[in-house]
């Protein structure tokens, strides 16, 4: 037996195109296009490239792109002060400040500095607790595009055990929360965990947000279990080459899940998707007009 391959490149692009269907309406009631602010700090070359296809993915979808590339010279202040610049701009509806930022500035001062309004990554400390109370906010991008492709493939996740394996603020707590809200019963698992193999082995659905390259395997999974794997890890591979691998170990975990989304080509590219997506609704939430379905 061999589970289904979750299409999450497939899934990502029909949402980027439905986000592009809403936008024309917006702009014919607001006059503007819907607009995300991009801001990176010093030369890290992975996050450069990030910053390059969220860039292109946003005009791509008829919204405005604004990006502001600062040197690593960037002070903590000079960065909140573009940041309440941004919070000010009213051709801007969500704003993105790309993690991670240099040593010496504090990632949490200047998320807090965002307008939880235009906080389109969800990190805000008042959309944590938005999600965490079950009222109306931002979410962040990676959990809530996992979520997706789990309703899309399960339909009604209700009375399901889930597993995430990870508890960072930016992709395991949020995920637990939305699987709490769609009432499956969640276990969140953490380095300290005792017998991961027997927690994750209990699971109908399996988030893994590790960061550790192929760390879960075919024999700890529920035979018949989903598996949505977050992890991004570039290892060694042939001669001087590298590739990239999640956190589970897909050629062992397919033999025996129902469905797992595949690195790359699963989760990675919702995470874009759900950006533009919330980049859209914070947009139309400042309009006081109604999301698109
Ligand atoms: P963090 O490093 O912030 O968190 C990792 C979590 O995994 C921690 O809670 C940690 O536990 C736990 N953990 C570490 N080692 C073990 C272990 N041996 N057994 C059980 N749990 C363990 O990572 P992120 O949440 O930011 O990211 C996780 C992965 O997802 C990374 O590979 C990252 O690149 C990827 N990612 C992918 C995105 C996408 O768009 N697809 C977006 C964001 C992240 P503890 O808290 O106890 O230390």
């Amino acid at each position: 037996m061999s589970g289904d391959i979750i299409d999450g490149k497939a899934f990502a692009e029909r949402l980027r195109q439905r986000v592009a269907e809403a936008v024309p309406q917006f702009v014919e009631t607001e006059a503007r296009a819907p607009g995300l602010a991009v801001v990176i700090v010093g030369e890290d070359p992975a996050s450069h490239v990030y910053v390059r296809s969220k860039g292109k993915a946003t005009v791509a979808a008829g919204m405005a792109s604004f990006e502001h590339r600062l040197p690593d010279t960037t002070s903590q202040e000079e960065l909140i002060a573009l940041v309440e610049q941004l919070n000010l701009d009213d051709a801007v509806d969500g704003i993105l400040v790309q993690l991670p930022l240099p040593a010496g500035i504090d990632d949490k001062a200047v998320i807090e500095a965002i307008d939880p309004a235009k906080d389109v990554d969800g990190f805000h400390v008042a959309n944590a607790g938005r999600l965490a109370v079950g009222e109306e906010g931002l979410v962040p991008c990676t959990p809530l595009g996992c979520l997706m492709l789990l309703k899309d493939r399960l339909g009604d996740l209700s009375g399901l055990e889930a597993v995430v394996v990870g508890r960072s603020n930016i992709v395991g707590k949020p995920m637990a929360q939305l699987l709490l809200q769609q009432n499956c019963t969640v276990t969140i698992a953490h380095s300290r965990t005792r017998d991961l193999p027997g927690v994750v082995r209990r699971a109908d659905i399996v988030v893994a947000a590790v960061g550790r390259p192929e760390m879960i395997r075919g024999d700890w999974l529920k035979p018949g279990a989903t598996v949505i794997d977050v992890g991004i890890n570039r290892i060694a591979g042939e001669g001087d080459r590298t590739r990239l691998v999640g956190d589970v170990d897909f050629e062992s975990a397919r033999q025996v899940a129902g469905g797992i989304t595949p690195v790359p080509g699963g989760v990675g590219p919702m995470t874009i998707a759900v950006l533009l997506r919330n980049t859209l609704v914070a947009a139309c939430a400042r309009a006081g007009i109604a999301p698109p379905a």
